[in-house]
């Protein structure tokens, strides 16, 4: 977009304050990811949630001097204000102007599952075709969509863009602002189902989107969405697609056996290899196909794309570095927005230096002097300490830096050279198109190699955190217990993306986990649950807030609060007995506690106490009694107290069963994780924790021989033994050696054969289709589940996570 704020004020019916002359070309709505500030105006969005605008004021610290907002704050200086009266209504009114206003061909992807990787993979196939603009990452909400049909601009000839809607009557909405000229509709699932009547509602809410639309591309397996779409676009051209051969595009042979797939098409047949045979892929393959023909590719060239998307992977990876460098690896591919995403995601960490390695954006056809311009504004308002050029063209715009620059031919220039071994306490972007080879760098850099890694997915646990939060009402604070080292996955790591998400307590269990938090730079507010006598000065010193349980912790703790010299009221925690029978004060001991609490200089900040129960439907009764004996004493309490803290009980399952009692907070854990005791809602969350390795080595084992440690394990047959270099070292308990436990390779379960050893295990793969060296092995994740994990090692989640053993390298990585 290119408007100035005159024109935006005309056509949305705005106010302004300031200068109406100003042009905008961006709208930020998220002030923590603000790549530039450049002819950015920054959107205050309230939702019934949340307000956007407690943040205008990290905006304007950034540098941002337009504010588009339903309230005007006379505080700020010299900035310009677009007075609206509703934010959402204000996006969704400009982005319909502008994309009716627009001339490109555009894409909308709807449907329940598989829309983000179509258009992922559509953009791919396209984007040195047609100058092609996407929705970034999943945007495709009721704000998701008008932001992204914003970045549509003169030069774009293709815009591929996603719409979701979660609840009836959403895509009325959606689709008054944007007609797709080719409409897509993906598979049909149970996402969201919950909120309509009927599947059949579902689909009729969908295929409003197509309502202007001039083709309907849709996934013809689920006969009611080809029944109706038939009925209610007869006029349109419709193609369908998917696996049952009444569709007009599907398979023509018999995929599982072939290594090649032939696709019909109408009369025609295409024919190419496919690594991932699972329905999903195989589905989606058939929806790339049939757009790529809409936009006349040759099939050649279709093929050719299609076999140059399997090696792709959608995401950015953190990697722990060498000299506590932290490396964001994005080697796979290379263009303005891939560049804008990776920005903004060097913005969610705090390392006081940054350095960036490009290389040359190839595969374009636009003007490369307006390109390379372009990148190096993009890069110079990152105020990276060094940027290292790769490639000949990029490099011979490297006056365009303000960085301290260095120029290389290829990758390999740059690693003989050292300079990039040299850098130190850095956050490090790698950034490069796939032929330059970039990621030979990560494999300089990245401090530990081994092939075991644990891979937490933060995406993941913002999904589930956000899926319990909408259980709870928007004013409930929600505290994240990152005790015990975030169950095993890293409590910086975890601690640090949570705060950035705006969580608003964090729980520990002693005071030097806080501790280690505090000095990394979590400003969170801590609660330390087992405060230990020996660290009552350390929990004063780094401002933590320690739980209170008995009297003898309060006196003690009083009394180190008053040789501190702390002269506020110490925030402290009240912890009450209900039926756990750990740790708190029991109902008759609390006339005693008010008056104590009386005479100190302390502030109660909560009362709370811990269900012991919550997940176990059958304890309902014992969970509703301690429910209530909490009500009771903690409303003793508060009475005596004079003013009223804030009160939780709700652990994890006590959210999702007990939702009533959630009080003014509550504390997930497992839920966070993606674990839940209810199977109706383990639907809803997402799985965080991978734990994967690979095969170090495969053997054809002689019939009547033996495998491992004392001879556990004989074969009847020759046996196909993989072994892998995990072992109990790293946390699997050895009883599940012996044929207890499987491991999933290429999405089969295989036994654990023969005893575990320390830091190896051998694995039966007779089972196993293509198996080979190097495979990755699942230890758990998906197949098997980390509930599956723990119910072989008898035991539950929570012991398994926390078992993992710190040599275990643990990998963030964001969807
Ligand atoms: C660990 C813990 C939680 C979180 O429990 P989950 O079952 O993981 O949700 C909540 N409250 C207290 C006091 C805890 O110790």
């Amino acid at each position: 977009m290119n408007y100035t704020i005159k024109q935006i004020a005309d056509i949305t019916n705005a106010q302004i304050i300031g200068d109406e002359d100003l042009i905008i070309k961006n709208i930020a709505f998220d002030s923590r990811i603000i790549y530039s500030t450049k002819n950015t105006a920054f959107i205050a969005i309230n939702t019934h949630k949340n307000s956007g605008e407690k943040f205008i004021e990290s905006a304007i610290d950034r540098g941002i001097n337009v504010i588009i907002s339903e309230h005007h704050y006379s505080q700020f200086e010299n900035i310009t204000w677009v007075i609206v009266e509703n934010s959402v209504d204000f996006l969704q009114n400009l982005a319909k102007y502008h994309f009716e206003n627009s001339h490109l061909k555009s894409v909308g992807i709807t449907g329940s599952n598989g829309k983000t990787i179509l258009k992922e993979w559509l953009y791919q196939c396209i984007w040195n075709e047609f100058s092609t603009v996407k929705s970034p990452k999943s945007f495709n909400s009721q704000i998701g969509l008008p932001l992204s049909l914003l970045q549509i601009n003169d030069s774009h000839e293709i815009g591929i863009f996603e719409v979701g809607v979660s609840k009836p009557n959403e895509m009325e909405k959606l689709a008054n602002i944007f007609h797709p000229k080719i409409g897509l509709l993906t598979h049909i699932g149970t996402a969201h189902l919950a909120n309509f009547e009927s599947e059949e509602e579902l689909i009729d809410q969908k295929v409003k989107l197509f309502k202007d639309s001039e083709v309907i591309i849709f996934n013809g397996d689920n006969l009611l969405v080809d029944k109706k779409i038939r009925k209610l676009y007869s006029s349109k051209k419709l193609i369908s697609y998917g696996l049952k051969e009444n569709n007009q595009v599907h398979f023509k042979n018999n995929i599982s056996k072939d290594e090649n797939v032939v696709v019909k098409y109408f009369d025609e047949e295409i024919s190419f290899p496919v690594q991932q045979k699972d329905e999903a892929t195989l589905t989606n393959a058939l929806a790339l196909i049939t757009i790529l023909k809409e936009l006349n590719i040759e099939n050649h060239k279709i093929v050719e794309k299609i076999n140059t998307l399997k090696a792709v992977e959608m995401r950015l990876e953190a990697i722990e570095g060498i000299k506590n460098n932290i490396i964001i690896n994005d080697s796979f591919n290379l263009d303005l927005d891939s560049l804008k995403t990776a920005l903004q995601f060097l913005n969610e960490y705090n390392k006081p230096k940054k350095s960036l390695v490009l290389t040359d954006i190839v595969g374009v056809n636009s003007n490369s002097k307006e390109l390379y311009e372009e990148v190096s504004e993009l890069v110079n308002e990152q105020k990276f300490d060094s940027v290292f050029l790769i490639g000949k063209e990029i490099s011979s715009f490297s006056e365009l830096f303000k960085s301290k620059t260095f120029t290389f031919i290829d990758t390999k220039e740059l690693i003989d050279s050292k300079h990039i071994t040299e850098l130190e306490n850095q956050l490090i972007l790698l950034k490069g198109a796939r032929k330059f080879e970039i990621e030979k760098l990560k494999d300089i850099l990245e401090l530990r190699k081994h092939d075991t890694v644990l891979e937490i997915n933060l995406n993941a646990i913002l999904h589930n955190i956000n899926y319990h939060k909408s259980l709870l009402k928007p004013t409930t604070k929600m505290m994240a217990m990152v005790k015990a080292n975030s169950y095993g996955l890293g409590s910086y790591e975890i601690s640090e993306f949570l705060q950035h998400h705006h969580i608003d307590y964090l729980g520990v269990a002693f005071a030097d986990e806080g501790v280690e938090l505090r000095k990394k730079g979590i400003t969170t507010p801590i609660i330390v649950m087992n405060p230990e006598q020996h660290s009552y000065e350390t929990i004063i010193e780094y401002n933590l807030e320690p739980e209170i349980y008995s009297f003898r912790v309060l006196e003690l703790f009083y009394e180190a609060v008053q040789k501190s010299g702390y002269d506020k009221k110490y925030p402290i925690h009240i912890k009450l007995e209900t039926g756990m029978h750990r740790l708190g004060f029991k109902g008759f001991e609390l006339e005693s506690l008010s008056e104590t609490l009386a005479n100190k200089n302390v502030k109660v900040q909560s009362i709370f106490s811990h269900l012991s129960s919550a997940d176990m439907p059958n304890e309902k009764e014992f969970t509703l009694n301690q429910l209530e004996t909490f009500d009771k004493n903690s409303g003793y309490l508060i009475e005596k107290l004079g003013y009223t803290p804030i009160r939780h009980i709700l652990n994890s399952s006590g959210i999702t069963s007990y939702t009533n009692y959630q009080y003014d907070m509550v504390r997930i854990g497992i839920g966070m994780l993606g674990e839940s005791p209810n199977s109706e809602i383990q639907k809803q969350l997402r799985s965080v924790v991978s734990f994967k390795t690979v095969i170090s080595q495969i053997s054809k084992v002689e019939n009547g021989e033996s495998i491992g440690y004392s001879r556990k394990y004989k074969t009847d047959h020759i046996t196909k033994i993989a072994t892998i270099p995990v072992g109990y070292a790293d946390g699997i308990p050895r009883l599940i050696g012996n044929q207890v436990g499987n491991v999933g390779i290429n999405k089969t379960l295989a036994p654990i054969v023969g005893s575990i050893c320390m830091d190896m295990m051998m694995i039966n793969v007779d089972n196993v289709p293509n198996v080979k060296e190097g495979d990755t092995v699942t230890i758990f994740n998906s197949k098997p589940s980390l509930k599956e994990f723990a119910d072989y090692c008898n035991t539950i989640t929570y012991e398994v996570l926390t078992s993992i053993s710190p040599r275990v390298k643990r990998i963030y990585i964001k969807d």
